[in-house]
């Protein structure tokens, strides 16, 4: 009999993914972990049922997520990333001979040893001697910080269960102390086409726009993620994705990437109309 994974959209709308076979299940006090293995997207795992990485599109969230903001500030040393439990954050960012410290606090410490077991193409950098694993809630870990880091990528779940304190005024406000003059922060901020994302992109960006001096929002185009039209969030102290943006420094490491270039980099940051529009009204 055909299995298929299904994660709904809406009440009347759903992606579905035929599946060769389930690798793995586990419930953890966080969520419940499943790995697939798919005809279309190879290897997949789920939290809660929610598409989070395969093997196919994994490219395009994780250049996104990191190169947008190196080729912005190249100089960046110090990186918290928070949440990113498949590694997909860190190996991107493990590819800057430059950066010195990747500190990365998950709150399940089950993603982290289920990916190294069975999606090796995203966990293969969680041992680089610059990446230090904490299994903490990152809505804790970040209160103690002051005026440290360069960049801080949250790379969470949607807002609900433990993803929920990484969607808050007073998180966005601990980011903002946790940076230094210079420094970014990057954060998952839903999608823009149906409304239940909708709502949430909203609510991100009104907050973020209260604290941070810069406060701009980007796309990419996922395919296994609702709609297929994601966003991320881009605030800063001070540094402007586009007046700031360094491309020929960024064009100098010479890294091969699928999906993010120079002119993605421009091109991402001019958003469609109505998305415009919306995130105008807050
Ligand atoms: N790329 C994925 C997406 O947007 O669907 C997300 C990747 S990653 C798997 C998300 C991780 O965030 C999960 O492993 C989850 O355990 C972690 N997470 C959720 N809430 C957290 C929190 N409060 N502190 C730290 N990590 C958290």
């Amino acid at each position: 009999m055909d299995l298929w994974f299904n994660e709904w959209n809406t009440e009347s709308c759903k992606l579905s993914i035929k599946v060769k076979e389930p690798i793995y299940s586990e419930k953890t006090p966080f969520q419940k972990i499943d790995f697939f293995d798919s005809y279309d997207f190879g290897k997949f795992f789920t939290l809660d049922g929610m598409m989070m990485v395969n093997e196919k599109d994994e490219f395009i969230y994780h250049d996104m997520i990191v190169h947008v903001p190196m080729a912005v500030n190249p100089n960046i040393k110090n990186v918290l990333v928070i949440g990113g439990g498949d590694g997909g954050t860190v190996r991107e960012l493990t590819r800057y001979n430059d950066i010195e410290q990747i500190h990365m606090v998950e709150i399940d410490e089950r993603v982290v040893r289920l990916c190294q077991k069975y999606l090796p193409i995203t966990s293969s950098k969680l041992e680089d001697k610059r990446v230090t694993l904490y299994f903490k809630d990152g809505v804790e870990f970040v209160k103690s910080k002051e005026n440290f880091y360069d960049l801080i990528l949250v790379d969470s779940t949607d807002p609900i269960g433990p993803g929920e304190g990484l969607f808050t005024m007073s998180f966005y406000k601990d980011c903002y102390r946790a940076l230094n003059g210079k420094g970014i922060l990057i954060n998952q901020h839903e999608s823009p086409y149906f409304e239940e994302y909708r709502i949430e992109m909203l609510k991100a960006h009104g907050k973020l726009k209260k604290i941070f001096d810069v406060c701009e929002v980007y796309q990419f185009h996922m395919p296994t993620y609702s709609s297929g039209h994601w966003l991320f969030g881009f605030a800063s102290k001070g540094l402007h994705p586009i007046e700031d943006h360094n491309a020929e420094k960024w064009e100098s490491f010479d890294l091969k990437t699928k999906y993010y270039n120079s002119q993605i980099h421009q091109g991402a940051f001019m958003l469609p109309t109505y998305v415009r529009e919306l995130l105008e009204s807050v």
